[in-house]
């Protein structure tokens, strides 16, 4: 039982710690590789769009002067919120989801699976935690010995557990989770805007080459305008695609991960269990103050842990049925042993609830590497 606990690694024969670090370092370098490739495309787009056609192909000032000013405005927007979610500060999990060195000691002697249960959910009675595993058991990461937060997630490439993970993105060599998700969005809609911007505003000139009566461009300086044409046309379907889709995410209030599997409540699985209507959807993810909603600075609501449910899943978690399901009824969030203070009689009813085995319990909470 053990054995599937522990997280032990011993390098192989000959693999000296030396090796170790300097496949470290190789594996961190390469993993900055696509950011390279994409802000290498930006920068040549710069000089496609701003040298080539602005300045060498364009003659009306004002002409010029409105694309410029257009464009630097996406660029600093797309480029910003790309920083941003390249850069945000991923925290690492509170320290109350750790699993104390007692209670690893308890789980690692547990002679059973049923026994390893209980002492996680023993432990997990003191956290604000309604989602469990497909099994129905509290959602455990043994690489990281600790209870998993509701939407909290295990990054292999991060190699940790990250919240609200919505997926690992290598093309910002980051985690897109709970800290960095509204950069995210706003990230593929400048870098949509941009790419939709260049298409329009290249289309005359790319239709001039087909015809033939390109000619006040240098000859290689048509080929860059041409060419950002078709680039731009290419990134604005993949990232038009993209961008629709986490739309209907935040609509939905859904991770990448929950749209493939439905996060696991007591009563079975929902899709829509964190859906609070589409407008605190996107509250949620955006924040309150509506001048925020398009500048790449964090306002997402809440602290990443804990977050509304829909009220049937309040009804088996919480003691008092809440009206409301925006972050306003969180003021009512309580862990058990709140509650157990509060309330005795309503939690005694929780905890005998939770003891029934309502859902048959067929694999180990423990996952195995
Ligand atoms: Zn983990
Ligand atoms: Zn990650």
């Amino acid at each position: 039982m053990a054995s599937s606990v522990q997280n032990n690694r011993v390098s192989p024969p000959g693999y000296c710690g030396c090796c170790r670090t300097c496949n470290m370092w190789c594996w961190r370098a390469f993993k900055w590789l696509p950011v390279l490739l994409i802000v290498s495309i930006i920068t040549w787009s710069y000089y496609a769009y701003v040298i080539q056609l602005c300045i060498f192909t364009i003659e009306s000032t004002v002409q010029q002067c409105v694309y410029l000013v257009l464009y630097h405005v996406l660029l600093i927007m797309f480029a910003w919120s790309y920083w941003r979610t390249i850069f945000a500060e991923v925290k690492l999990i509170p320290d109350k989801y750790k699993l104390p060195e007692s209670e690893l000691e308890k789980l690692l002697a547990a002679e059973s699976e049923d026994a390893q249960r209980n002492i996680l959910e023993n432990f997990a009675k003191e956290l604000p935690i309604v989602t469990r595993t497909m099994s129905g058991s509290v959602r455990y990461c043994n690489r990281c010995v600790l209870v998993k937060p509701d939407r909290a997630h295990h990054c292999s490439i991060c190699a940790r557990c990250v919240l609200k993970m919505d997926h690992h993105c290598p093309w910002v060599n980051n985690c897109i989770c709970f800290y960095n998700y509204k950069f995210f969005m706003l990230f593929l809609g400048y870098a949509l805007f941009y790419c939709l911007f260049i298409m329009a505003t290249c289309l005359p000139y790319f239709i001039k080459f087909w015809k033939g009566d390109f000619g006040t461009a240098a000859s290689a300086g048509r080929y860059h305008i041409v060419f950002a044409f078709f680039v731009a046309l290419m990134f604005a379907i993949s990232l038009g695609s993209l961008f629709g889709y986490h739309c209907y995410l935040v609509a939905n209030n859904r991770t990448t991960l929950e749209a493939f599997r439905a996060p696991m409540f007591r009563g079975g699985a929902d899709k829509n269990g964190f859906s609070i209507g589409a407008f605190n959807n996107f509250k949620e993810v955006f924040g309150n103050s509506p001048n925020l909603w398009l500048v790449p600075i964090f306002t997402s609501l809440g602290d990443g842990c804990e977050f509304p449910v829909r009220r049937e899943h309040q009804l088996q978690t919480f003691t008092t049925a809440q009206e409301t399901h925006g972050y306003e009824s969180m003021g009512t969030t309580r862990s058990r042993s709140d509650k157990d203070e509060h309330d005795t009689a309503s939690s005694k009813h929780i905890l005998e609830d939770i003891n029934a085995p309502k859902i048959e319990l067929k694999s180990t909470p423990i996952r195995t590497n």
